[in-house]
């Protein structure tokens, strides 16, 4: 299945991801983690992409035709053909048609969209507390899902990092954004009858479990 994780900052989207991912195979793409890794690998001709490093850093979006050129060529790759899980696109209205476009015409679609909805004064325990795994991209909570040994990656004993732009003062300017150029995609998705809405707010496997329950009623209504 071709599915789309859309929620504010903090509502969970990659916890879930990864989660999918594990159990179905299908690949798990942020483009958040994609522009994250991209700036790590800033050399000196890449100087453009400091100027990406300071958009995220503010909490603001990059521009649109910049994302839809660089998730074009990420979808190109072998490992999106047996189902995605887009988590961070579109965040736009552009982003919206161009992923529409960018699908249709490798014959593909969505098959869901999953709304993860969260209280925003719930957030920010939760963003300031994350911490993830640079290397195996695995997420951690310090209070709710700590790692075994504080600091480090259970699965491959990596250093954990704290993202730049998971702070009070950014989480602010990210909740704007997402309710003044997110929100408003969100009824095309419901008119096309693709959307479920699913509080975020319960524990992790709850979640999940509800995401599991939402897309075995969209395999068995498609199947009808
Ligand atoms: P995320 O990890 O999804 O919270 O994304 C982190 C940051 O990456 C965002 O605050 C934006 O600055 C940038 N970003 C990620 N995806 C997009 C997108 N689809 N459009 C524009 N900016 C994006």
């Amino acid at each position: 299945m071709n599915i789309l994780l859309l929620g504010a900052p903090g509502a969970g989207k990659g916890t879930q991801a990864e989660l999918l991912q594990k159990k179905h195979g299908w690949t798990w793409l942020s483009t958040g983690d994609m522009l994250r890794r991209l700036a790590g690998q800033m050399t000196p001709e890449k100087a453009h992409i400091e100027r990406l490093c300071a958009i995220m850093a503010e909490g603001r979006l990059i521009p649109d035709y910049l994302m839809v050129m660089l998730l074009e060529e990420e979808l190109q790759r072998p490992c999106y053909e047996k189902g995605f899980i887009l988590d961070g696109f579109p965040r736009t209205d552009t982003q919206v048609w161009q992923l529409e476009k960018m699908l249709s015409e490798k014959d593909k679609k969505l098959d869901a969209v999953i709304l993860l909805t969260v209280d925003e004064k719930a957030v920010l325990a939760r963003i300031e507390g994350r911490r993830s795994c640079p290397k195996c991209r695995a997420g951690y909570h310090l209070t709710t899902q700590p790692p075994k040994k504080k600091g480090v990656c259970d699965k491959c004993g990596t250093a954990l990092m704290q993202r730049e732009d998971d702070t009070a003062k950014t989480l602010t300017r990210r909740l704007e954004v997402f309710r003044i150029q997110t929100a408003p995609i969100l009824p095309h998705y419901k008119r096309g009858d693709l959307l479920t809405e699913i509080s975020g707010t319960r524990s992790v496997q709850q979640v999940f479990a509800e995401i599991e329950k939402a897309l075995r009623a969209i395999k068995k209504k498609r199947k009808t």
